[in-house]
């Protein structure tokens, strides 16, 4: 990957800093991760060979509680897209009011390679590697690219037999018959849906019938498109890795997951034409939702973007200089750590729920989420007006004062 995640989190970091009043020292410790561990270990692969594997799990602050983060699985991570991704936590959790620090882990590897057996031994021996760092009252993971139930499943099962008792609380995302959540499948999506709804109130933009693209299909693209054109407004493009579909007078959302779900890509889907992702990103439409990965809209293409509210589904799909371009451009941009807090707002009930063994209904879940990101995203325009600053930096801003005023209440140890 050409640009550097983590180069971009400090470079937001740095100008945000710049419009608050803190203490160098501060500002030096909340740059860097406060732990980092890299492992290295063996699976033993289905043709018998030993392959070795190297991930991560990174812990950036702590002032605010246990650290919470997902776990990837990409043959692209690295240990600096880590470190960003718990930053970008740090201010997530601080963000939506979350008693959470931020984490995140990763394995380098390919998933999608790997033989069903392969890939339960490789999750189970890295939780058992990360097992140092993670705990109910430590460290949470859950699923991020490349994970899901599944996974969080054998992370809850393996952390478990370690101790000899089912600890359903030590991570997130689990399957509901274990310990999940209801509406944490969706919540990362609905949140998406819930911010931009609000984003284009503050636009006055009809949400009936507004023109909406949809990069990335998956576990945040999928639910955010559906509930999306449930509440009235037309998804007139959705893309995979391979590439987009588009239909100006707007897609049935739950059919193109149906045919998804049956035949692993959206090629060939009859209600529609095809288009590339770069194309699709620069379709004429009122809301575009980066749902991916890190980095797709750059300084090379930002220009030719034409959507009115960009709301970030995935963490850090903007380059800083596509920012700029794009604030110039007066597109209103939803901050990720705003935009896909849904997702970690609905882990922290699932955790709640496990540590007191008590569980919630659906609506209950759906409502305090709602509540809890229209509350963040109203305080982020009060701070971006308070400054004179776009919703991203209001959110760096607000974020970082949080976490900055919990290190002086606490105070430096010894
Ligand atoms: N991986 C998700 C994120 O980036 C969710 C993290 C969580 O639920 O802890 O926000």
């Amino acid at each position: 990957m050409a640009e550097n995640a983590y180069a971009n989190a400090l470079q937001q970091f740095d100008t945000a800093v710049s419009y608050l009043n803190l203490k160098s020292g501060i500002v030096e410790y909340l740059r860097v991760p406060k732990r980092e561990l890299t492992v290295n270990f063996p699976v033993e692969m289905q043709d018998g060979s030993v392959r070795i594997f190297t991930g991560y799990r990174v812990h950036h602050n702590t002032a605010l509680g246990p650290t919470k983060g997902g776990i990837r699985y990409h043959p692209d991570v690295t240990l600096d897209e880590v470190r960003a991704l718990a930053m970008w936590m740090t201010w997530k959790c601080a963000v939506v009011g979350l008693p959470y620090g931020g984490a995140k882990g990763g394995v380098i590897c390919d998933p999608k390679a790997l033989a069903l057996r392969e890939l339960e031994k490789m999750t189970r021996r890295y939780a058992t590697e990360i097992s140092v760092l993670m705990s109910p009252q430590g460290d949470i993971p859950a699923s991020d690219v490349g994970t899901g139930e599944r996974e969080m499943a054998w992370i809850m099962d393996t952390y478990s037999m370690h101790r000899g008792y089912s600890i359903p609380a030590v991570v997130t995302g689990k399957p509901l018959a274990i310990g999940g959540s209801f509406g944490r499948a969706e919540a990362t999506g609905r949140g998406v849906m819930i911010t931009a709804l609000e984003a284009l109130k503050r636009k006055n933009i009809p949400l009936e019938g507004a023109r909406v693209v949809v990069q990335g299909f998956g576990k945040v693209g999928a639910p955010a498109a559906y509930l999306t054109e449930e509440r009235g407004a037309k998804i007139i493009a959705v893309s995979d890795v391979k590439g987009g579909i588009y239909n100006a007078s707007g897609l049935k959302t739950r059919e193109v997951l149906q045919y998804m779900t049956a035949h692993g890509s959206l090629a060939g889907y009859r209600e529609a034409e095809r288009l590339t992702n770069a194309e699709l990103l620069e379709l004429d439409c009122d809301v575009l939702m980066p749902c991916a990965m890190e980095n797709q809209i750059t300084a090379a293409n930002a220009g030719r973007v034409r959507a009115k509210i960009i709301a970030e589904g995935a963490n850090g799909p903007l380059t800083p200089e596509a920012d700029d371009i794009l604030n110039d451009q007066g597109v209103f941009i939803i901050p990720d750590i705003l935009c896909n807090a849904g997702g970690v707002t609905v882990s922290y009930f699932e955790w709640v729920q496990d540590l007191q063994s008590f569980f919630w209904g659906e609506d209950e879940i759906n409502e305090r989420l709602r509540q809890i990101l229209v509350r963040s995203f109203n305080q982020v325009l009060r701070v971006g007006h308070e400054h004179q600053v776009a919703p991203r930096m209001a959110a760096q801003i607000y974020a970082i004062q949080r976490v900055a005023e919990a290190m002086m209440i606490r105070g430096i140890y010894p």
